[in-house]
């Protein structure tokens, strides 16, 4: 019997000792062959138009790229069969295929089993052998187990992975759109992981070295601030206060101190502390905070950079107008600072994300990003790069034609850029008159300032709890005034909605994890668990009603409400929290009330809540995870979890109609408002405050500016009554190319 299991797990082990996808589909096949023992495995790829493409292969002598068109020969059969083929001799079949030059004719068994992934078949794996015997339906068996298990590995390997080209075009992921052509700088520093085991002669002399090298890194990120912070916003000091406050933390000195009492260089203490300080953050369940790890490892390299002197190089030494676009291994924002502001054109890193702060910084100085692209130091000679930062694509060195093309839509870009500038002080209106207001949602200090450039009319939403889960215990009710206070200065005379704590379920605090649940998104979580600890809500809000005092527009939202009692608990507590500030002779207003409708019993309950609360803001983001049950997290789940499902707007239907009856304002500030599509729906149904991220806003005032109440209201009337989510993206997709097309 073939232990597929222990099979699975070896081949698995030897894949991940390589690190190149392009190694590892061919240690794949390399593996599978030696364990069945067959002259051939192959490895094909379905393209999107359905041809396959040879990725890698064991026993077939492929000397230049393989394409079999689609549906052609016995892999394409295979393919378009989703079916596995196993046949004595496959020459003979009628669909056999001829591909000169692999001299695949030496091979008549064949087997060969689809690759799926989320229903689609993308790939084909194949064994073949040279005698003409079918494959034992046990080979057969695990050939088909293993083509499943491997298709999650193939689904993840970049699209343009082919082994047989040299391709010049690398995929990654989207971290701040835009185009942009320049000359690379490539800033490949020695990387602290790859410090190895090192012992220290003298522990005192490496204890002096250490503090030395602390000092250094400090005064040179505060050079590095001034250097690229001068004329930029406030978020870009942020960030560099961030990795001070990183450089400086005990948790980081006490490793690495504890690792030289132990006799290791301070090298190898550092990495040894830095991973430690890395994981911590790694175990988040908060994506936000997963992805500072990476900013750990920025502070790490540039402590070791420091250290081995290796910091000052590589300089930028084009010429003073070229434009640049900074490319490398794991980019941070200190390398960032190594170009001047008014050259760098785009950022591409072999690591991060979009939560980066490398790619909040290029939002905020509004160059692309594509993030995580693998096969950088192949291009280390290249003249040119075209950045697609709205695809997640590098082209090295293009030819004439692609170049041409990319230089058109630059243009186009940059033209509408200017015309979107000009709408930051114009509000957003329907081509009639219908006025929408627009706000941002926040929750950092850094995104202050892009809210306001941007043209917000006010925070829609502030989440609370992105302070409390970046800081190492709760936030004392003085830090959480400055916070707010700070909020309110930038925000002065605009409405403030901020949500009091909603942690729980993918928003954990590392210092008081809430474990043990089975379903943690209907858990403890939201004004469930701020019930239950009342002073870190009487302390929040007490902070809010100082921060606002009598000028600031304050106005709390209570998260994931289920039930009227959580709101007259909750308006005890307030009472409880203004009457404090009135005895202390505080001066402040008690705040308006809304809430979330993010649980769907909220929607039938908002009758007998109405006396209770003075606006409603609909958090799209839950609503629509509870209403589908799909876990807004779970990536298997991306392409179902659609706030556009008929379901979800006629849920939404109903909460305007009654928010409508009982006079209550609403506003939506979950992703659905920042979508093309969905807002014309919200359009139509009568929603007049949307909250978004900051660089949303000005396109969306300007398809605002292009739609009238008629023809989205045509466009409900068809969503209203479409059966699936399909058939209104489908339309909603042909009427904004109606609307663009009008315009043009
Ligand atoms: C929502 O659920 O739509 C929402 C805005 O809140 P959050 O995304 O913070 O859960
Ligand atoms: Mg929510």
């Amino acid at each position: 019997m073939i232990d597929i299991i222990n099979e699975l797990t070896r081949i698995t082990q030897a894949v991940s000792l390589v690190s190149s996808p392009k190694e590892q589909v061919e240690v794949m096949v390399a593996e599978i062959s030696r364990y069945l023992n067959v002259s051939v495995c192959s490895l094909y790829r379905q393209e999107r138009s359905g041809d396959l493409l040879l990725l890698a292969s064991q026993g077939l002598s492929a000397t230049r790229p393989v394409k079999i068109p689609a549906g052609c020969g016995l892999v394409g059969l295979v393919a378009s069969s989703r079916h596995p083929l196993n046949l004595a001799n496959g020459l003979l079949h009628p669909a056999y295929f001829h591909v000169a030059d692999i001299e695949e004719e030496r091979f008549t068994s064949f087997c060969g089993a689809p690759l799926v992934s989320a229903g689609e078949v993308i790939g084909v794996l194949v064994v073949q052998g040279s005698q003409e015997v079918a494959f034992s339906t046990q080979q057969e068996a695990f050939i088909t187990t293993l083509a499943s298990h491997i298709a999650l590995i193939v689904q993840q390997l970049p699209s343009e992975l082919n082994p047989l080209f040299a391709s010049s075009v690398l995929k990654g992921l989207v971290a701040s759109e835009g185009i942009a052509i320049g000359s690379p700088f490539f800033c490949n520093l020695p990387e602290l992981k790859e410090v190895g085991h090192q012992l220290c002669e003298s522990v005192s002399d490496e204890l002096t070295a250490w503090l030395a090298l602390k000092e250094t890194v400090l005064a040179d990120l505060e050079y590095e601030k001034q250097n690229l912070g001068l004329n930029l916003s406030g978020e870009i000091t942020s960030m560099f206060e961030a990795y001070k406050l990183l450089l400086t933390d005990s948790t980081l000195h006490e490793k690495v101190v504890e690792g030289i009492e132990s006799e290791l260089a301070l090298a190898c203490a550092l990495r040894k502390a830095v991973a430690h300080f890395s994981d911590l953050f790694q175990q988040m369940d908060d994506p936000y905070l997963r992805a500072r790890s990476e900013d750990v490892w920025h502070v790490g390299n540039k402590l070791y950079q420091a250290h081995t002197q290796a910091s000052a190089e590589p300089v930028c030494s084009v010429s003073e107008d070229t434009p640049i676009v900074l490319i490398g291994d794991n980019i941070s924002v200190s390398d960032i600072a190594k170009v001047p502001v008014s050259q760098l054109k785009a950022i591409v890193s072999g690591t991060g994300s979009r939560l980066s702060h490398t790619a909040i910084v290029a939002n905020a100085l509004g160059v692309p990003a594509v993030m995580n692209v693998s096969g950088l130091s192949r291009f280390s000679r290249a003249e040119q790069v075209v950045v697609d930062g709205s695809e997640g694509k590098v082209l090295f060195d293009p030819d004439e034609h692609v170049l041409r093309v990319y230089e058109s839509l630059l243009s186009k870009r940059l033209a509408d850029e200017k015309e979107l500038r000009c709408l930051r002080d114009v509000p957003a209106a329907s081509k009639d008159g219908e006025r929408v207001q627009m706000l941002v949602n926040s929750g950092l200090l850094s995104d202050i300032t892009p809210g306001l450039t941007y043209g917000a009319e006010g925070v829609g939403l502030f989440r609370t709890e992105i302070p409390f889960i970046a800081s190492e215990t709760f936030p004392t009710e003085d830090e959480q005034t400055e916070l707010y206070s700070n909020v309110f200065k930038h925000y002065s005379g605009k409405p403030v909605y901020m949500r009091t704590l909603d942690i729980g379920s993918d928003k954990q605090l590392p210092y008081f994890p809430i474990l043990g649940e089975e379903n943690p998104a209907m858990g403890w979580r939201g004004i469930r668990f701020t019930i239950d600890n009342v002073q870190l809500l009487v302390m929040q809000l007490r902070a809010m009603l100082k921060a606002a005092g009598e000028e600031g527009d304050l106005r709390v939202i209570v998260p994931m409400v289920s039930n009227i009692s959580e709101l007259t608990r909750f308006h005890q507590v307030l009472n409880d929290a203004y009457q404090q500030l009135q005895e202390e002779g505080v001066v402040c207003k008690r705040s308006p009330v809304g809430v979330m409708v993010e649980v769907p019993a909220a929607i039938s309950q908002l009758k007998f809540w109405a006396r209770y609360i003075d606006f409603v803001s609909i958090g799209s983001n839950d609503l629509s995870q509870y209403l589908l049950a799909i876990d807004r997290n779970n990536p298997k789940l991306t392409q179902q979890f659609d706030h556009v499902h008929p379901a979800v707007i006629a849920e939404l239907a109903r909460v305007v109609s009654t928010c409508s009856q009982l006079d209550l304002p609403v506003c939506v500030c979950g992703e659905m408002a920042s979508e093309p599509v969905s807002l014309i729906l919200l359009f139509a149904l009568g929603i007049r405050k949307l909250s978004v991220s900051s660089s949303k806003i000005p396109r969306l005032k300007s398809l605002i500016s292009k739609l009238d109440r008629q023809v989205a209201s045509e466009f409900l009337a068809f969503a209203l009554e479409a059966e699936s989510t399909e058939l209104i993206r489908a339309e909603g997709q042909r009427l904004l190319a109606e609307i663009k097309h009008k315009v043009a």
